[in-house]
């Protein structure tokens, strides 16, 4: 049996890696390279991931699967602290005394919060689809924490978006952010990148027979008399699509419902000192061509890179705006007294379909794995809401994997 996988992606090398084990896969991916929104540059001696990543102790398919790869040893589990810079400071928000101390929020806000973080893994997320994160954050911690704390982030994650995104979003990826201890969130992170895992798994899936083609987009679909699909004029037993379901669509593969997706820009640089205080992860409450500032080497360590490793995250809704890499840099010289010889080197990476937004009614748009005889996986799947990961990536991959198989099973 002959599969062919659309997409190099995360989600296109695990099908790939799982169904090469079987059958005979062909991977189209677009780009010149394989990896998706997990490719990587190389810095010095070792590769950066061009969008910030981290893993979660709770990833069980994506640790799984590093394990299998024969990662776990490069796996490290660090300490992610976090702060919020608001009018020229920074104020660490990652111990609880720092938290405590913490001005813009009154005390009654920090019970509230504390109370929303505590409880977060017990709500059923899905159960709040239709309900509007503004109006959960508005019942459950009141207008003042909605204002100083919520607003600011939910404007950087999703920009016009933000009063549209509903509440299960946001209880998910508050419990997914549970797991702290004293000195911050305890994150997984690749001792060579998480570039290292999609090298492993494209070595895997190439030692199984399967073939993987960069630069060659799938750029059209067309149903046969016989009910499979061909790709590009060439005949498949089965197509597993991991791309933007209306970009599937667009190129003659079934009907799929509309999902929203927003666009991701990001600045990496590496500079000659560290601006962040320490910490790993800054959000950024006054209005900023940016939400957030990283600091990759106040989680990695410094040594493996020799220079303090800094990402400037901002999302946009359908088209870049104009000039928008010097517009961040600028701000982010201004803000935080950075002077334009601390910075070594930058570049920005850009793309249109970065993740779905999850609007209200969101659950109902959820494609299942197999559509009119194609079947699908992706950033779109259920294992992804209500917030894509790595570990949805790899859960839908062998869900559809195990889809097809069983489907092949039923057929002898
Ligand atoms: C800024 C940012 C930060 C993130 N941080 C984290 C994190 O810390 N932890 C975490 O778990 N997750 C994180 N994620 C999410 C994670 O990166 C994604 O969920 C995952 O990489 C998605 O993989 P995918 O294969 O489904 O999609 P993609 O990576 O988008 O792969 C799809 C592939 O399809 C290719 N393609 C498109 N059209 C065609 C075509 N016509 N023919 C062939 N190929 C095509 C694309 O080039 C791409 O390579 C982050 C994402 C972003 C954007």
């Amino acid at each position: 049996m002959r599969i062919c996988i659309i997409g190099g992606g995360l989600t296109g090398l695990s099908a790939a890696y799982y169904l090469s084990r079987t059958y005979s896969v062909d991977v189209l991916e677009a780009s010149a390279e394989t990896g998706g929104l997990l490719s990587s540059s190389p810095v010095h001696d070792t590769n950066i991931e061009r969008y910030y990543h981290h893993c979660f102790s709770g990833d069980a398919h994506l640790l799984a699967l590093m394990d299998e790869l024969g990662l776990a040893a490069d796996l490290t589990w660090l300490n992610g602290s976090t702060g919020y810079f608001s009018e020229g400071r920074i104020y660490p928000l990652t111990t609880p005394f720092e938290i405590l101390r913490y001005p813009l929020l009154t005390l009654r806000d920090k019970i509230r919060l504390g109370l929303l973080t505590l409880r977060a893994g017990k709500y059923r997320a899905s159960s709040y689809d239709d309900m509007t994160a503004d109006a959960f954050i508005l019942d459950t911690c009141g207008r003042h924490a909605y204002d100083s704390f919520f607003a600011p982030l939910l404007r950087s994650k999703f920009g016009d978006w933000r009063h549209e995104v509903s509440a299960a979003w946001l209880i998910s990826r508050i419990a997914i952010r549970s797991d702290r201890g004293p000195q911050g969130e305890r994150l997984g992170y690749l001792r060579h990148g998480y570039q290292s895992l999609i090298t492993a798994l494209s070595d895997a899936v190439r030692r199984n027979g399967g073939a993987i083609h960069t630069g060659i987009p799938a750029h059209a679909l067309e149903k046969t008399e016989e009910g499979t699909w061909m790709v590009n004029g060439a005949p498949y037993d089965a197509v597993v699509s991991t791309v933007r379901p209306s970009i599937l669509t667009s190129l003659g593969g079934p009907s799929l419902p509309e999902i929203p997706y927003q666009g991701a820009a990001c600045v990496t640089m590496g500079l000659s000192r560290d601006v962040l205080q320490g910490i790993y992860w800054v959000n950024v409450k006054d209005e900023a061509p940016y939400g957030a500032v990283i600091g990759h080497t106040n989680f990695a360590p410094f040594e493996w890179y020799g220079e303090h490793i800094v990402y400037l995250a901002s999302y946009f809704r359908d088209r870049l705006p104009e000039g928008h890499e010097e517009r961040m840099i600028t701000d982010f010289c201004n803000r935080f007294s950075v002077s334009r010889d601390e910075i070594r080197w930058h570049y920005m990476t850009t793309d249109t379909a970065a993740g779905p937004v999850y609007t209200t009614g969101y659950r109902n748009l959820i494609p299942p794995y197999e559509v009119d005889g194609l079947y699908c996986a992706g950033m779109f799947s259920s294992p992804n809401y209500p917030e894509r990961s790595m570990e949805g990536s790899v859960a839908a991959a062998q869900a559809v994997a195990e889809t097809i198989t069983s489907r092949e099973a039923s057929r002898d």
